[in-house]
């Protein structure tokens, strides 16, 4: 798979990639900067490095989700499916639904993110080890859904 620059974004906002999460990446992928403005954005930023990271289109996922969790739950270090590690590892992750924001505005420092993330694993009986990245079809695998109110912490504002 090319580089996602002008397909949908993941998170489900309906832009392309290049114009939704994919500023906050590029930018964290050159200067390490974390410029998503609100807690809502960063969270969908995060779910798409999760969604680009099991088809491996975004290099710095795990850098950029270890750069964007709350200290207090933070692993040590994130081993995210890679493509390839076998029909059971990768996920795919179909949509993000945000229930609820509190705080995370442009003014605030930190705010919390009550989210639905959708994804499939591909581990149903007719998955035989073909590659995980074809999405579309509705056939083999199991829905799941993960229900999870996330802390954020903000990047500081600039002055
Ligand atoms: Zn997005």
């Amino acid at each position: 798979m090319s580089a996602p620059q002008d397909e949908r974004c993941p998170c489900g906002t309906g832009e392309v990639y290049s114009s939704c999460c994919g500023r906050f990446h590029g930018t964290f992928a050159q200067s390490q900067e974390l410029t998503a403005p609100t807690a809502e954005a960063l969270m969908r930023s995060r779910y798409t490095a999760f969604a680009l990271a099991s088809h491996g289109t975004f290099a710095q996922a795990e850098q950029y989700l270890l750069a964007t969790w709350t200290p207090e739950t933070r692993p040590r270090e994130l081993a995210l499916d890679a493509p390839g590690q076998g029909p059971d590892e990768a996920l795919d992750w179909v949509r993000l639904d945000i229930e609820q924001v509190e705080g995370g505005g442009p003014f605030h420092d930190d705010g919390s993110v009550t989210f639905t993330a959708h994804f499939r694993t591909p581990g149903g009986p007719a998955s035989s080890g073909s590659a995980p990245s074809s999405s579309s079809g509705l056939g083999s695998g199991s829905t799941a859904t993960a229900m999870s109110t996330e802390a954020l912490t903000l990047p500081a504002p600039h002055p």
